[in-house]
């Protein structure tokens, strides 16, 4: 068996965390390393790797707490706004093997950007790689 994730023992309670939230299938607990104070990690309580390994009542019980939390988080450190999203992949930055959701509080003029500014460079794609991608979308399973 693999080694559980920091998640699980968080889950488990081996490891201490500031936990804001728990249900039969999700917890949620502040970020070790706050990128904004109120930082919040959205958890579901197995160790899925990616978002798509997560069976779909799994990623509406997630997505239901995000939605729940998202209001209580803002008005607990006073927030404009919030950014919410995942890192889904080593590429993308996943660093922890364990689906969870970033819920980061934003306020007016935090210096910070929007989800656009998360990718490299933008790519020049023609009206016929544009095409080819959506059917490519569109028809895989
Ligand atoms: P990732 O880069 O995988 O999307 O983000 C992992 C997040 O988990 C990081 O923001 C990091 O600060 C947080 N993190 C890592 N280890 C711990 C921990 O032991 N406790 C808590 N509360 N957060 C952690």
């Amino acid at each position: 068996m693999s080694e559980p994730t920091i998640f699980e023992r968080i889950v488990a309670g081996d490891i201490p965390a500031r936990i804001v939230y728990e249900t039969d299938t999700v917890a949620a607990f502040l970020d070790a390393n706050p990128l904004a104070p109120g930082h919040t990690l959205v958890v579901p309580k197995t160790p899925y790797e990616r978002l798509d390994e997560m069976p779909a009542d799994v990623a509406a019980d997630v997505w239901a707490a995000v939605q729940e939390l998202t209001p209580r988080i803002e008005a607990a450190v006073d927030a404009d706004a919030t950014t919410i999203g995942v890192n889904n992949g080593e590429a993308a930055g996943q660093e922890v093997p364990h689906v969870h959701v970033h819920v980061v509080p934003r306020f007016a003029g935090d210096g910070g950007g929007p989800i656009h500014a998360v990718a490299g460079s933008r790519p020049d794609l023609s009206e016929g790689e544009l095409d080819d991608i959506a059917d490519a979308i569109g028809s895989s399973e």
